[in-house]
């Protein structure tokens, strides 16, 4: 198909069940559907006939999603849950999870960022790492250096990255394809200026894998105390999210003034 055909094939696809959207266990119980009625069309009235209504269903799941109206609620209400969270980690799985990987802790420990807390047995962040930290979240927002920043740590063509801002996402594109995507302005600003202060701090940083990179600032957006954005409060609350497939409980780390969403960290019941 040329691209400019499928291009404006494209436009059919629901978003909201097909692509990173798509379900899949809700697209293999419809493909199961669509082989059982197309095989009954095939007995009772012609093969030719049962392939065609095969192949036009195989068409509306690929293009809608599901073939079933409310296959989507349906299977999300009735698969177990720990059989929905497979798929969601399969979807999930992220190419360069490598045997060098370090802990996010281990990381944070070492570059001296983190460390014991005065009096509870927990981790409290180094007051001459948050420093530093708070310095350059305000120089990025002040500055508006989002873009230069993120080419730079990534070593990428400042001129062919662009951002989509979405209701519950930022999305930085490169060339045309999807980079990566971060919770809100506020989590970008914060892992940006965190790279910043670990560049100087771990020695080894520009050797870990970006994938591994992006946990240990993600895991050190926990310890923030004001939004990286609009400098207001930050909130800790339970809440639900729709995934794929399902509904998960989360812990979300949010903004109490301009709302942003911090961090989300799925928690297990
Ligand atoms: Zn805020």
């Amino acid at each position: 198909m040329s691209t400019e055909a499928s291009g404006y094939l494209q436009q059919f696809k629901q978003a909201e069940y097909t692509g990173k959207n798509r379900c899949t266990p809700c697209t293999v119980v419809n493909v199961l559907i669509a082989a059982v009625g197309g095989g009954a069309v095939g007995v009772a009235v012609s093969v030719p006939g049962g392939a065609a209504v095969f192949a036009l269903s195989l068409v509306a799941i690929y293009f809608r999603g599901y073939l079933v109206p409310g296959t989507p609620t349906l299977t999300k209400r009735y698969f177990p849950d720990w059989v929905l969270a497979r798929f969601d980690k399969l979807e999930d799985e992220r190419p360069e999870v490598a045997d060098e990987e370090r802990e996010p802790e281990a990381v944070l420990a070492d570059a001296g960022a983190v460390e014991p807390c005065e009096g509870v047995d927990d981790l409290c962040l180094d007051e001459s790492f948050a420093d530093e930290w708070y310095d350059h979240m305000d120089a990025i927002r002040e500055g508006g250096t989002e873009k230069s920043d993120l080419s730079d740590v990534l070593d990428l063509d400042e001129g062919e990255l662009s951002f989509d801002e979405h209701d519950d996402a930022l999305v930085a594109r490169y060339d045309g394809g999807r980079l990566g995507q971060w919770e809100s302005r506020a989590a970008l600003i914060a892992d940006l200026a965190a790279a910043k202060a670990l560049e100087g701090r771990y020695a080894d940083w520009g050797r870990l894998s970006v994938t591994n990179r992006s946990r240990v600032l993600s895991g050190l957006r926990i310890f923030l105390e004001t939004c990286p954005d609009c400098g207001g409060d930050i909130t800790m609350e339970q809440d639900t999210v729709e995934s794929c497939c399902r509904t998960m409980d989360v812990v979300a780390v949010s903004c109490a003034d301009c709302d942003a969403r911090i961090l989300e960290v799925e928690h297990d019941q």
